[in-house]
């Protein structure tokens, strides 16, 4: 199982909620950037967190990540949380599957859990409006990797039967991962692999990881590296489907398909690889949400900060 990624529930002093009533968050920029943040308290209570930490975009949990029974949604709760992404321009709204989820397994009991907890993701995404479900391809443990993702193609269907996605505005988003193991995802080919296969069935996207990228291989940190990295990215997934780009430093080496995530800067990538990604002209439809640790208070303001600061200020 995948470490925790984000601080879900922290303690009150990190809160932005707590924060005087007068906070006023520094400029958005020409770029969607945004964090993970908590919905502790109520789901909308997302949306001004975020606003509070100065994102025009968001992720949330729509439920809690290592549970697998789901918080109800209230219909004012989605209405509320409409209400305040409108207010403050927060687009897209990014919701994060649950981590125990598992569309490629062989557990034949254990697999009908997962699309049940699935289709239960997708009706919340569909509730609260969101654009986009990002979902981590899987685990092919007990069989093939060829097998693995053809069961994730088609439980994701499955999951969705019924449901009018593209009506409701929500795509899904296959995340690249760390390529650990037996996880599926840990190259651009397998991604693009998935979203073939899932293209006749629900509308489709990619979802980047810059340190799962890294630690599974890929060189974006040499200028060189990175422009070879984009064009195979660029001809498997396709730069254009890639809708989000979770921005993540990384704490291990190249290679290492160690996941864990670092301080924006503070880590194997460095500040360069952000800018670069940024202030790519071909990359500037994205979303950029950091999905970094909350190691002392301020940390999610200052991750916030670090993607903002590389890229041009335009006013609120
Ligand atoms: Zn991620
Ligand atoms: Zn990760």
């Amino acid at each position: 199982m995948a470490e925790p990624r984000v601080a879900e529930f922290f303690p009150a002093e990190k809160d932005p909620l707590r924060w005087a009533a007068d906070w006023k968050p520094s400029p958005t920029t020409s770029r969607r950037i945004g964090i993970h943040t908590s919905i502790a308290g109520g789901v909308e209570n997302a949306a001004e967190r975020a606003f509070r930490l100065g994102c025009n975009t968001f992720q949330i949990f729509s439920t809690s990540p290592r549970q697998w029974r789901p918080y109800s949604l209230g219909r004012s709760q989605c209405e509320a949380m409409s209400q305040l992404r409108r207010r403050y321009d927060l687009k897209p709204l990014v919701i994060h599957s649950n981590y125990l989820i598992n569309l490629a397994g062989t557990n034949s009991g254990f697999l009908k859990k997962s699309i049940a907890a699935f289709r239960g993701e997708v009706e919340r995404g569909l509730a609260l409006c969101a654009e986009y479900l990002v979902l981590h391809p899987g685990s092919f443990r007990g069989g093939g990797r060829e097998e693995g993702l053809a069961r994730t193609a088609a439980s994701i269907a499955e999951a969705c039967l019924g449901m009018d996605l593209a009506a409701g505005g929500l795509t899904i988003l296959i995340e690249n991962t760390a390529g650990a193991e037996y996880s599926l995802g840990g190259t651009f080919e397998q991604v693009a692999e998935l979203l073939e296969l899932l293209r006749a069935h629900v509308p489709v996207g990619a979802c980047i990881d810059t340190c799962h990228t890294h630690v599974a291989g890929y060189d974006i940190v040499s200028e060189g590296g990175r422009a070879l990295t984009l064009r195979q990215l660029g001809k498997t997934v396709g730069l254009e489907n890639v809708r989000v780009w979770h921005c993540n430093d990384a704490k291990a080496e190249r290679g290492s398909r160690l996941d864990r995530h670092e301080h924006i800067g503070r880590g194997r990538l460095g500040l360069e690889v952000f800018r670069a990604l940024l202030n790519d002209r071909r990359l500037k439809d994205a979303a950029f949400i950091a999905e970094t640790p909350i190691d002392d208070p301020g940390d999610d303001l200052r991750n916030v900060e670090a993607l903002k600061g590389v890229v041009g200020r335009r006013s609120r």
